[in-house]
């Protein structure tokens, strides 16, 4: 099934600058509250967001074979299942209708009207209703940085690491979409001069830098997906933010891995950007240090080259990048995370959520966590503000963006924004 949507010369009618992340070659998928508060699936060129069911009550895709109410529904699941060449029907389809030289929709207003909305006037939610979710370690930077700060330089990396992209099963019920807050968690901690630990909030609240891909239906209980077919099964990439505690996750850790220290939040960015418009962005990875099993054996190219940045803007307003990361620095890619999920027969889903663990690079300005940039709060890192940081504090808001580029053409996920705002309190009926 041909697709053509990526053609770096197609322009549109609807105009946007030329820095956007969403020009006609990236027609990534969301779901949205209209101005009518209506839920739809849409897509987005520029600042406006699309209605794809009104687009389809019109008729506009009469010509693609799809479910009468395929995208008039509140998650993209159900077309997510359709698989890879509908999705390449539809992108190819939406690229052809936002053509320049297309005067379908381009010249009737009353459709245009029913169809387009400024990006201002939406309201995100999650794309997809998430069954599982899944969070691998699969940085090597990463996985070393930490391990050497909690079990020394000669034991930093595990001794598995190399063989098998590590990961740990999370919680979807806590996945929020960007803009929503996170309260601050309470936790327990150990007490070196009592018997019992303290129970307070956790004041080690972190970011962590991912990016997460979404599935569709890849197998049947018991059957492995191979790697030369793992990203068939890919639908796209979203932005993550796996928000952690790291001082609850330190004492609950042993002997079953992370916990509540990971599941009070973890926010995702709202467009899906498919993995048919990343193609042109596709790079290689490290060299492997050492040979992996064969049904980890990944040929060509298995990294994509996705620049990544983090800010932290405290409440009076002044960002500080703090970390500039890609995705081109992960060890292990997302084939090969797929693979080994399912190599037991593990079954995956439409719309699981696997995220690619904290993606830090080699120096530390693309490290991909405060853990990490300060050195658990050894070293603060300086806001622009002058204040100092370890951890999160209460009202800072996390800002991470993502965008590919080359040949002219940038391909991004937008803006994924969360604010850390303080403990949900019993005795007060503020809060935000
Ligand atoms: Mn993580």
């Amino acid at each position: 099934m041909p697709y053509h949507t990526n053609d770096p010369v197609r322009t549109s009618w609807i105009s946007y600058s030329k820095s956007t992340h969403f020009p006609i070659q990236n027609i990534p998928f969301g779901v949205f509250l209209t101005r009518e508060n209506m839920i739809t699936i849409g897509t987005r060129i520029g600042d406006y967001a699309i209605d794809l069911g009104a687009l389809q009550e019109l008729g506009y895709f009469n010509q693609v074979p799809l479910t009468d109410d395929m995208f008039m529904q509140d998650t993209l699941n159900d077309f997510i299942s359709d698989g890879k060449k509908t999705w390449r029907l539809v992108r190819n389809r939406i690229a052809d209708i936002f053509d320049s030289d297309n005067a379908e929709l381009r010249d009737h207003d009353a459709h245009r009207e029913r169809v387009i909305f400024h990006i201002n006037e939406v309201e995100m939610q999650l794309p997809v209703l998430i069954g599982d979710y899944t969070d691998f370690y699969s940085s090597k930077e990463h996985a070393t940085n930490v391990g050497r700060m909690f079990r020394g330089e000669d034991n930093a990396l595990t001794p598995n690491w190399l063989h098998m992209p590590i990961a740990y099963h999370g919680r979807s019920s806590s996945i929020i979409p960007s803009g929503k807050s996170i309260n601050r968690p309470m936790g327990q901690f150990p007490n070196a001069d009592e018997e019992l630990p303290s129970f307070r909030p956790s004041e080690k609240v972190d970011f962590e830098l991912e990016t997460a891909f979404i599935t569709t239906d890849a197998n049947k209980l018991g059957e492995p997906v191979s790697i030369e077919e793992a990203e068939d099964h890919i639908f796209g990439m979203v932005l993550m933010n796996d928000w952690s505690a790291r001082d609850i996750q330190k004492w609950e850790y042993m002997p079953l891995g992370p916990f509540l220290g990971k599941n009070f939040a973890t926010s995702i960015s709202p467009w899906i950007v498919t993995l048919d418009a990343l193609e042109p962005f596709r790079c290689s990875g490290p060299e492997p240090e050492q040979k992996p099993l064969p049904y980890l054996q990944q040929k060509g190219d298995k990294n994509f080259n996705i620049n990544l940045e983090v800010e932290i803007i405290p409440e009076s307003g002044s960002p500080t990048v703090v970390s500039k990361s890609n995705s081109k620095y992960l060890y292990w890619s997302m084939a090969q995370q797929l693979a080994h999920h399912t190599v037991n027969g593990c079954r995956i889903n439409s719309g699981d959520l696997l995220g690619s663990g904290t993606i830090s690079g080699a120096t530390k300005e693309s490290y991909g966590s405060l853990l990490e940039l300060s050195s658990n709060g050894k070293e603060p890192i300086k806001l622009n503000d002058g204040s100092t940081r370890n951890f999160v504090e209460d009202n800072d808001t996390i800002r991470m963006t993502g965008y590919a580029y080359n040949q002219g053409v940038t391909i991004g996920f937008g803006e994924l924004t969360n604010t850390l705002i303080p403990v949900v309190s019993k005795s007060s009926k503020r809060g935000k």
